[in-house]
């Protein structure tokens, strides 16, 4: 059986994970947890890391970042994770959906302008597949409207739009590591601060309101409770295994790219011939092969497709459901037709993508994508 997702360990998590137990600090915002933020400030030029437990707990700590109150609408796309609409959920905004564009699932920023009124407080990008959003024009639209733009990087790690980090655009970014993603620690995420009016307010927010961190760094004689906040850190053994994949970073996306470029050859015939859609990345933006996905032409066709792969030992698998139409949302949905978010929910597949993945399973994988189509 090929599986979907394998997490794969560089073999030096439990090395660091043994040392940051032995320093005897476990509680977050220890040794291991400094060096990853000293590592993507210096390789990113972000101008100030966080790490969280998770990059949904990255994007709540946005929304009470840039003071989401009730009322408040945040524009977003509707294909994306949970995540990047309940975190302003919990805060009382209301979500306006965007869609996406017809090639690509990330949301078209020319369909962003009509959907901004009085109330509208920020903008969420969300780079798919990690592959970028336009930010140039999303920027645009922020700096004529005011609006606060946070980008959801989750799948964005080491990507690029016009040679320029993702992650480096919003005021805000947020990204993860969980065990689904490129670079992992299991669960785990990260707050970006662009803007440094927020930087004071993420540290006291991320430790349950309190000015602690100001404290350690003996800016502040006591600490005590001065804000809202929550226990948004993770504990330095979460950082020791991440700081481990992060020094493997290279050769990880190395591999990766190799797998997808292998993935587009193999099916390459298969689009000639009209059978499906293969990614296209947009050309403002590069790639860091986070996913290997596949458009199809209906959803009976990807029942059939998913149900071929699996009888043949290939486990592919489909995501997300346009938000608008979950059983959460529906009912309050309100706004406009959303085609291609809808189409993208119906016939997108993804196949099987991971670091060990090899050269001849990704050639059976392709063969059997063949064999699927033959005769039809
Ligand atoms: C994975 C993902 C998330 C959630 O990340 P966690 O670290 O699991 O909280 C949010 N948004 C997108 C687009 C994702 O792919």
């Amino acid at each position: 059986m090929i599986t979907f997702n394998k997490p794969y360990f560089t073999g030096e998590e439990t090395t660091y994970i043994e040392q940051a137990v032995k320093n005897m600090h476990i509680s977050g915002d220890g040794v291991f947890t400094k060096k990853c933020h000293a590592f993507f400030e210096e390789n990113y030029g972000f101008k100030k890391c966080l790490l969280t437990t998770s990059c949904t707990d990255a994007l709540e700590m946005a929304a009470i970042l840039i003071d989401i109150q009730p009322g408040d609408e945040v524009i977003m796309p509707s294909y994306t994770f949970v995540s990047t609409a309940n975190a302003f959920i919990l805060r009382g905004a209301k979500i306006v959906f965007a869609d996406s564009l017809t090639n690509h699932p990330n949301m078209d920023a020319t369909k962003i302008e009509v959907l901004i009124t009085p109330k509208t407080k920020a903008i969420v990008p969300v780079h798919y597949a990690g592959m970028a959003c336009d930010m140039d024009e999303i920027l645009e639209l922020a700096n004529k409207y005011n609006l606060f733009v946070i980008e959801d990087a989750a799948q964005a790690i080491d990507s690029f739009y016009k040679g320029k980090p993702l992650g480096s655009f919003g005021h805000l970014a947020a990204f993860s590591f969980h065990e689904t993603k490129n670079i992992i620690s299991g669960e785990g995420g990260m707050l970006v601060i662009n803007d440094e009016r927020f930087a004071q307010r993420a540290e006291i927010i991320r430790e349950k309101g309190t000015n602690r961190s100001q404290f350690f760094r003996g800016k502040v004689n006591k600490y005590g409770w001065v804000d809202i906040g929550s226990s948004f850190l993770p504990s330095d053994i979460i950082a020791a295994f991440l700081f481990a994949q992060l020094e493997n970073l290279v050769s990880i996306q190395n591999r990766r790219k190799q797998i997808w470029n292998q993935y587009y050859e193999l099916l390459s015939p298969l689009q000639e011939k009209g059978f499906l859609q293969l990614p296209e990345v947009p050309h403002y933006s590069s790639n860091n092969a986070h996913m290997f996905y596949i458009i199809l032409k209906n959803e009976s066709t990807r029942t059939q497709l998913l149900q071929h792969l699996k009888k043949n030992g290939i486990q592919a698998v489909f995501h997300y459901l346009s938000l608008h139409k979950s059983d959460f949302y529906k009912d309050k949905y309100k706004g406009i037709e959303l085609t291609n978010c809808d189409k993208f929910s119906d016939t997108l597949v993804r196949l099987p993508f991971f670091f060990e993945l090899n050269h001849e399973s990704v050639k059976m994988i392709g063969e059997q994508m063949k064999s699927f189509y033959e005769g039809r």
